[in-house]
């Protein structure tokens, strides 16, 4: 019989002296968020920790047909306590959460048990969610450090959209990469520096626009290739092989839906629990008014990027919405839900013909609003191809790149002949 494991609550004090680990999944902007959360008194470091060892340790801890991201985001919290560089008794765990209805909510125990199995049942772990899933002590998220969060999230997507497209196209290799990690640094040290206002915001976007656009670039075109898929293998290069390194190192230029529209659709689902089944009605008025206020800060960044630049914005999140029309209702939130349609189609619309849905093996609802919403996509918009990739821990790398490489020969053969009828 299985045993209930109990919760180490993480104190006030141990606020003061305990090191919070924190996994990776998007590298400047937890870089960011982590640094933000430092000014509030925490002491967090974001797990730089890789290899595939990781999912090794995280087999032996969690069963095989766990979600693929828990495995990995298991793997590597005991890695790193296995390493010896942490005082074990001074150390607490950070998971993200968004309390929706999938097996993702279920990952606290899950890490809990395995930490207990390991031997450090006494490390606390801490839910970073806004839903309230669990009350810690020494954790809080307050209105202040919410709103620097949201900067946080705005501004990696923004140096990730400019760094991807620029990166394909420098003339000096490295630069764009350098320019991103530089802007990581300087926002990382103006949001926690103290109060930031909005216009110090914006003079920041328009400064750091014109850096990349002064990144010295060819013309040749290459092949765009659009990631979307289950965010945690979406995003991070531990849970997905590296995947945008390799498109990169494969000459196309990868698109990725940003982290702002992950928690638009997360805040845009309460209204719609709202709409279809007359529940939560004061919760989704305050839904509607953060997805106003989150919506309207994405389009002024949009307007800006606009006018000072040429390169493409990011899509925005009420039109991207819209998408799934005729395709699958909002209804379908489980996982990334009705969002990994939309993206898709969003990305088919800016005219990136070429996408990889990254899916954890057997993960149902991506399977369905991914995999299933493939062939509906494709018969609707012709030359677009969608190749879905499975990551889990028996997923070769070799097998996943061979897949893409197949689709990017495929788009190349079709672009010269496209070249050769004109
Ligand atoms: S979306 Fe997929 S991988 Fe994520 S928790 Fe749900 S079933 Fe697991």
């Amino acid at each position: 019989m299985s045993q209930r494991v109990k919760r180490v609550v993480f104190t006030k004090e141990m606020k003061e002296e305990y090191t919070i680990l924190v996994p990776t999944m998007l590298p400047m902007h937890f870089e960011i968020i982590s640094r933000v959360l430092n000014r509030y008194g925490y002491k967090t470091e974001i797990l730089k920790n890789t290899g595939d060892h990781i999912k090794q340790l995280g087999l032996q801890y969690v069963h095989n047909d766990t979600c693929y991201p828990a495995l990995i985001v298991i793997g590597q919290f005991l890695d790193a306590l296995k390493s010896g560089k942490y005082d074990l008794h001074k150390v607490a765990l950070m998971i993200t959460q968004t309390g929706g209805g999938c097996r993702a909510s279920n990952y606290l125990s899950l890490l809990r048990k395995a930490l207990a199995k390991a031997g450090y049942d006494y490390i606390p772990v801490i839910s970073l969610n806004f839903v309230g899933i669990e009350d810690c002590p020494g954790f809080k998220l307050t209105l202040p450090l919410i709103q620097k969060m949201l900067y946080a999230v705005i501004f990696g997507d923004l140096l990730m959209l400019l760094r991807n497209q620029c990166r394909s196209y420098e003339v000096n290799a490295g630069e764009s990469q350098a320019k991103a990690e530089y802007w990581t640094e300087r926002i990382a040290d103006m949001l926690s520096a103290g109060w930031v206002s909005y216009s110090k915001v914006k003079r920041k976007y328009v400064e750091i626009i014109r850096d990349f656009e002064s990144v010295e670039r060819t013309d040749k075109p290459k092949i765009k290739v659009g990631i979307v898929g289950e965010i945690f293998v979406k995003f991070s290069p531990l849970g997905n092989n590296d995947l945008e390194n390799f498109l990169v190192s494969e000459n196309a230029e990868v698109v990725m839906p940003g982290l702002l529209d992950f928690l638009l659709y997360c805040v845009y689902n309460t209204i719609v629990d709202s709409r279809l089944y007359g529940i939560h009605k004061v919760k989704a008025w305050g839904a509607y008014i953060i997805d106003k206020y989150i919506v309207g800060k994405q389009k002024k960044l949009i307007s800006i990027i606009r006018k000072s630049s040429s390169f493409r914005p990011m899509t925005p999140f009420d039109h991207t919405r819209t998408l799934t029309k005729g395709y699958i209702g909002l209804g379908a939130k489980m996982g990334e839900g009705w969002l990994l349609t939309a993206e898709m189609l969003e990305l088919v619309e800016q005219g990136v013909n070429n996408i990889v849905c990254a899916q954890p093996f057997g993960c149902l609802p991506n399977h369905i609003m991914g995999k299933g919403m493939m062939k509906p996509i494709k018969e609707r918009h012709e030359g677009v191809s969608i190749v879905a990739i499975d990551y889990d821990p028996g997923a070769t790398r070799i097998n996943q790149e061979n897949r893409i490489k197949l689709m990017l020969a495929n788009a190349k053969a079709a672009s010269l002949d496209l070249a050769n009828t004109l």
